[in-house]
């Protein structure tokens, strides 16, 4: 097969860079990817973006204002979410709240880089921190299992970031729904979520049964604790909440996003890998991962902006060959007990 940039061994598709390690991934006869070749042309996913966008803004438009906040904020601190945050004060005039989780592994600079974007948006900023010794025993099993995450999360992201995620968007409901706030907004750009909506309704009294098989195991996996940090209240059952991810109505190379907000005083940390603007763990996820699969975690989300032309594809292929750092790995593995040889 043609284009080969990664790897002698691999296919890669000729668009994108998706490759033949990636289960379910074939290849046409001129080396275009199965993603690829169901991708609509330009401008019809360009009305679809806007038909999402224009369904998010038609709820913002109903949701505004009745409320002291009208939007709780994933705000990791890193750059999407500090985007995120920027576009629902100045574009949609929301009153955000903006929450950010202390997983005990962020980078050294997020705290500062919070604070300037927060501070520079006069938005109400709030740090949660879960029990060290249960993210440390929910990390040390994400590290060494991925039994716990259906196989389809796993495609997306390493095993830690899902269990990480799930402990995120569960604190991001509880509070949505202790506050009586109407939406929760993400970060999330195209190719990390299985479709890429801008806007969708959570009907926790539909979700309630799932939710609980989901909780006992996870119980199951990393102790009784993880009840309170995937579980939620007896009275979530009688809420809706609408979750948005304004980046996927956007289109914005890292180049954009970094710039823009580099005007409030963030500034890219140097110690949270090549994948990661926030967060010290993430390459022990992105090393474990890529030698039990065989492939990036973050590849769909590169392949993703490399078919729309946010990323230059030699760049994205640099970034998936860049191995994190073996102290790094080690710094971490440490850190949560676990062995060389169990990862
Ligand atoms: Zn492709």
């Amino acid at each position: 097969m043609m284009n080969r940039p990664g790897s002698l061994r691999l296919t890669w598709c000729r668009r994108c860079v998706l490759n033949s390690a990636v289960p379910g991934i074939s290849f046409d006869d001129t080396g275009l990817c199965s993603i690829c070749q169901k991708t609509p042309p330009e401008d019809t996913l360009a009305e679809q973006r806007a038909a999402s966008r224009r369904e998010m803004e038609d709820i913002i438009e109903k949701t505004r204002g009745a409320r002291p906040y009208d939007c709780v904020v994933a705000f990791s601190g890193g750059k999407d979410s500090s985007y995120v945050l920027k576009t629902l004060v100045e574009i949609y005039k929301l009153s955000c709240l903006a929450v950010t989780i202390d997983n005990g592994f962020l980078s050294r600079g997020v705290v500062d880089n919070c604070k300037a974007v927060c501070g520079a948006l006069g938005v109400d900023h709030i740090m949660f921190t879960p029990k060290t010794p249960f993210m440390t025993a929910m990390y040390r099993k994400s590290a060494t299992s991925e039994e716990m995450h259906p196989r389809s999360a796993i495609q997306r992201a390493s095993s830690i970031c899902n269990s990480c995620i799930g402990v995120i968007n569960t604190h991001m409901l509880r509070i949505a729904l202790q506050q009586n706030i109407p939406i929760i907004a993400g970060g999330y750009i195209g190719g990390q979520l299985p479709k890429d909506t801008a806007y969708f309704r959570i009907n926790l009294k539909a979700n309630a049964q799932q939710r609980a098989v989901a909780v006992r195991r996870f119980v199951g996996h990393f102790g009784e604790d993880a009840a309170d940090y995937f579980g939620l209240p007896p009275n979530a059952a009688d809420r809706d909440v609408v979750v948005i991810n304004p980046m996927l109505g956007l289109m914005l190379r890292e180049d954009e996003i970094i710039e823009t907000i580099g005007k409030f005083g963030w500034t890219r940390p140097t110690d949270t890998g090549v994948t990661s603007t926030n967060c010290r763990l993430n390459d022990l996820g992105v090393y474990i991962h890529s030698r039990r699969h065989g492939f990036h975690p973050y590849i769909f989300e590169m392949a993703d902006q490399v078919r729309h032309g946010l990323l230059d594809r030699e760049a994205a292929v640099a970034k998936l060959r860049a191995l994190p750092e073996y102290a790094q790995i080690q710094w971490i593995a440490d850190r949560l007990g676990v062995g060389h040889n169990e990862i």
